[in-house]
């Protein structure tokens, strides 16, 4: 649905990029302090862009609060567009494919559509970079996760594996033998990129082992994770390592391609905020969540930076009148 007279005309007072927690919450925020809010939510068929965001790619929730019994990342995601939506706000379920904040009103377009917006709110998230397997999609939120944060308690007492070799991999790794007997760090070349310290502290955990010089080939399992199957890059020996859990651990890419020569961002492309606001350098223009998050990556600081985005956003808005 991308007719624009479906959505209650093409000019807006805010236009909200993107639909996993910092979009749906700011969306919240933005409907009901009466901004009848546009949200360009993504399509079902990408994996990068899909409406609700990360969280649809997860299982169970456990540490969302008000959940207490835990609660599925698509259920989650539908609950907050529904409270969306209970206030006013109005969605389009494609990709925005071009925008122009050189001007006033700001432009966001999707195809030949194109939507004229006072103010914008950005949240298109980030995705965590993938080893490119074809089973990755199949076992995600089935014993392969990307976030230990998020899914590291459900693996108390197994045998797991990290791959990657920067820190958030040793991070993740580290957190990890919190739950498990033994966090094998998974690691194509024979030396750590991690910090000198994050090292150190993986080398003197006792539950880390290090498999060195290994790359990660295949996975097994239909329904939910068994195994790996690796190669040593030197020997070129491959074995089947059982495992009941997988973290990929090699990096996250923001979904900024869009906003390249139009918004600031740091030269890891993460949007750049005002300190302690979501302030870009465009006034008018907001970010929040993970596309301007690198750190904590989380969906209840992402709600929370979505909560701050709208209020910044009609605070602006304000001032302009
Ligand atoms: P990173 O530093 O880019 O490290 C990525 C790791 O994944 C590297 O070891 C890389 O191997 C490996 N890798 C990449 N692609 C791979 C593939 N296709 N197959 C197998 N392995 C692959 O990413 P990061 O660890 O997420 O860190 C990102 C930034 O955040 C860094 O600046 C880091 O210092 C920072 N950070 C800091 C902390 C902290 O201080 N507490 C925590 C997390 C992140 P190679 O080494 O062979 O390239």
């Amino acid at each position: 649905m991308s007719d624009a007279a479906a959505v209650g005309g093409r000019r807006r007072r805010v236009i909200i990029v993107g639909s996993g927690p910092a979009g749906l919450t700011a969306a919240i925020y933005a409907a009901r302090a009466s901004l009848q809010p546009l949200v360009i939510e993504g399509e079902p068929s990408s994996t990068s862009d899909q409406p609700g965001g990360q969280l649809m790619l997860t299982t169970d929730v456990e540490n969302f609060p008000g959940f207490p019994d835990g609660i599925m990342g698509p259920e989650l995601m539908l609950k907050f567009r529904e409270q969306a939506v209970r206030f006013g706000a109005e969605f389009i379920t494609a990709t925005a494919t071009a925008v122009d904040f050189s001007e006033r009103p700001f432009v966001v377009s999707v195809r030949e559509d194109r939507y004229e917006a006072d103010s914008v709110i950005v949240s298109t998230g980030a995705q965590s970079l993938m080893l490119g397997l074809e089973a990755e999609s199949r076992l995600l939120g089935h014993g392969l996760s990307t976030c230990a944060t998020c899914d590291g308690f459900f693996f108390r007492n197994q045998q797991i594996a990290v791959v990657g070799g920067g820190d958030s991999a040793v991070e993740e790794a580290t957190f990890l033998t919190k739950f498990a007997t033994k966090v094998i760090m998974i690691h194509r070349r024979d030396t750590l990129r991690a910090s000198k310290i994050m090292q150190d502290r993986a080398f003197a955990n006792p539950k880390i082992e290090m498999m060195w010089n290994t790359a990660v080939e295949d996975l097994v399992g239909e329904e939910k994770l068994e195994g790996a199957v690796v190669r040593n890059v030197v020997t070129g020996e491959r074995t089947t390592l059982p495992l009941t859990g997988l973290f990929v651990a090699i990096g996250h890419r923001p979904n900024t391609d869009l906003f390249k020569g139009g918004l600031d961002m740091g030269d890891d492309g993460y949007l750049v905020t005002a300190p302690g606001s979501t302030y870009t350098n465009v006034p008018g223009v907001f970010a929040c969540g993970d596309v301007q998050d690198h750190v904590y990556r989380q969906a209840i600081t992402a709600a929370g930076s979505g909560c701050m985005a709208a209020i910044d956003c009609e605070r602006w808005l304000e001032a302009q009148h």
